[in-house]
């Protein structure tokens, strides 16, 4: 890769087993097509984001979110010079560990396992525990095998007592340094991509009203922007141009206070961007608090909605459940999860099986195993 600034990542440090760069592709071009092609990647259509899997064909689920994440971090990548196939491998990745039901399926798994004493759980340790050592289809190793940097940017956050058990990934939890720019920018295109989809699905779904939108300051200003342009625009196009102008809106910010940042705090290479007290790929200050204030607004009008909080209740209800019945016996799990038991420890059979089904999937087990009709 040639005319990389040197504070891109252009080779990689390494995989855990040594392998030889593949002969037509680079090593993080190899790492993005073995996301692709594992189970874990496939099993994203099935599970929620907001709303639940089967409710509408139109709204997003973790795979349709994953390509728009990698869709902006490319280009994103492509404006700052940045590699781009090793941001794609990142954002296609940093959501496999997800449970069913979006967060409450999380927040509802991390409750279990720390009412078991067995440490909790986090979304983005999933992430990695499944490219490294749950996806079964090479001879020579468990897992995938990526590149040490696609690994560092899937592990997003990481408590210190976890990080401590993850050797060089884990390290910079506790020197505190940073990621590289690629990580940074997956990690800022995820929060992007779902603020906005998430208010795209909620005009679609009209748990929100564009009129509602407007307490946003950001919104309320694109918003007249458009309608100064467009008079008569009105229903499901201004919903969609007020969606797309924001997004526009917010990648420009990110590239040109990104690359303002490189200046500022004069990053010449990959150890400048570890050293830096601050996050290279971010926002302008305006664009933070804005950011800051359509996520309140999200939360409050969203996530909070009762719609979605009747949701909430019943998919912890689910998690909850199947999580008490499978302690209680390990022998209602499937027989390659019980072969594990012994060298995984049970919990974490438990977890990692949990946390692998699709909304549908956890659905069709809990009626087995809870609703007297159902077989
Ligand atoms: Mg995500």
């Amino acid at each position: 890769m040639i005319n990389k600034p040197n504070y891109a990542v252009t080779v990689s440090i390494g995989r855990q087993v040594f392998e030889e760069l593949p002969k037509y592709r680079t090593d993080f071009q190899r790492d993005r097509d073995r996301i692709i092609h594992s189970s874990a990647f496939r099993r994203l259509e099935y599970k929620t984001q907001v709303f639940i899997n089967h409710e509408g064909d139109l709204f997003r689920t973790r795979l349709t979110h994953s390509l728009e994440v990698a869709q902006i971090g490319r280009s994103v990548a492509n404006a700052l010079n940045l590699n781009v196939d090793l941001v794609e491998a990142i954002c296609l990745a940093h959501d496999l560990g997800h449970t069913p039901f979006g967060h409450v399926g999380q927040d509802a798994l991390n409750s279990c396992m720390l009412n078991v004493g067995a440490g909790g759980f986090e979304h983005n340790l999933q992430s990695l525990r499944i490219v490294d050592t749950l996806e079964e289809r090479y001879a020579l190793f468990d897992g995938l095998n990526l590149t040490f940097e696609t690994r560092e940017g899937i592990l997003k956050h990481c408590s210190k007592k976890n990080a401590k058990t993850l050797g060089l990934v884990g390290e910079r939890f506790l020197n505190n340094t940073k990621p590289s720019l690629e990580a940074q920018l997956a990690n800022i295109s995820d929060e992007l991509a779902y603020n906005y989809h998430d208010i795209d699905d909620g005009l679609r779904a009209g748990l929100l009203t564009i009129e509602q939108l407007c307490e946003v300051e950001i919104i309320n200003n694109e918003l007249k922007y458009i309608l100064a342009k467009y008079p008569h625009l009105k229903s499901r196009r201004l919903h969609k141009e007020l969606v797309r102008h924001l997004i526009n809106k917010t990648i420009y910010d990110l590239i040109e206070n990104t690359q303002n940042n490189i200046h500022k705090y004069g990053i010449e290479s990959i150890a400048d961007v570890r050293q830096s007290p601050v996050n290279i790929v971010s926002y302008s200050d305006d664009m933070y608090k804005e950011q800051r204030t359509l996520k309140k607004f999200l939360m409050k009008n969203m996530y909070k909605h009762h719609t979605v909080m009747q949701l909430r209740f019943k998919a912890t209800n689910i998690i909850t459940q199947l999580f008490n019945a499978y302690v209680t016996d390990e022998f209602l799990l499937p027989k390659q999860f019980q072969c594990r038991v012994a060298h995984d420890g049970l919990y974490q059979v438990v977890c990692d099986y949990i946390s692998g089904m699709t909304d549908r999937y956890a659905f069709r087990q809990y009626n087995r195993l809870f609703v007297a009709e159902s077989v």
